[in-house]
């Protein structure tokens, strides 16, 4: 059963960090494909103006707040989620399941490269890992049934897709019911993190909130985007007001 707090029509759980590993514990144990997305303030502000993303995040097994974002989201609306689970620490946290069977992942997406060296990184970190396969991210139309292919025949357990939002989560979504893992999760520019190619914000940043100021400071040219933030508490509050 899940426990969820309804904020605009999105039903994240309300889980901590530990509980989020649990429950993906589960899924692994069932024998279905099971979707996990970790919207931000952002792409729950895009789920508002994309109803198909919405359906997506609508119809997910686990979706959880990944930002400082949307944990306040949650207090405006009188219905506190307890922590931050960021998308980042989740899939660390996943890798760091020691179980008799190694838990088999693969890496898919990002520019060519990126998934082998991150790969490569976390089965150093983690060498209780067994990584299944690896594809970059950057595929035209008629190579999406090979690809499915080749995760299917690599006998993943959980499939990493690292191509942006919303593309990883429409991905997962309209291919999740050809796929045999058990467990498909967005996550975003981790596999640019785990190779190596992109810093995480300083952890006082992180705790405190604040990613957003470093993202501005390194991307600048995501301003437009970042945009969503102040949006969405502004839609936050006025859903608040409107008693919704
Ligand atoms: N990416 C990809 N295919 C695409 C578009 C993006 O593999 O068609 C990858 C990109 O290389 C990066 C990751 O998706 O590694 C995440 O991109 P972004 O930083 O925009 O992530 P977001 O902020 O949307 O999570």
């Amino acid at each position: 059963m899940r426990n969820t707090v309804d904020m605009a029509g999105i039903p994240v759980d309300k889980v901590t960090m530990g509980e989020a590993v649990e429950k993906i514990k589960g899924f692994l144990a069932e024998d279905r494909v099971h979707t996990v997305y970790t919207p931000n303030a952002e792409m729950m502000m895009e789920a508002q103006r994309d109803p198909a993303l919405k359906n997506i995040l609508v119809q997910a097994d686990l979706l959880v707040a990944d930002g400082a974002g949307v944990i306040l989201a949650s207090r405006i609306l009188k219905c506190s989620l307890p922590e931050k689970v960021s998308g980042i620490d989740l899939v660390k946290n996943i890798f760091s399941i020691r179980q008799e069977r190694k838990i088999r992942f693969f890496f898919f997406g990002s520019r060519p490269g990126v998934a082998e060296a991150a790969a490569e990184n976390m089965r150093k970190a983690y060498p209780w890992i067994e990584v299944s396969g690896c594809r970059n991210g950057y595929f035209s139309e008629d190579e999406e049934k090979s690809i499915v292919e080749q995760i299917n025949s690599s006998g993943a357990d959980i499939l990493l897709v690292a191509l942006g939002v919303p593309k990883q989560e429409k991905w997962i979504y309209a291919h999740k019911d050809e796929l045999k893992v058990k467990v498909c999760i967005g996550v975003g520019g981790s596999l640019d993190v785990f190779a190596g190619k992109v810093k995480l914000a300083p952890e006082f940043l992180r705790k405190n909130g604040l990613e957003w100021l470093y993202r501005l400071c390194k991307e600048p040219w995501r301003f437009k985007r970042m945009l969503d933030l102040p949006r969405y508490m502004l839609f936050t509050l006025s859903a608040r007001l409107r008693g919704q």
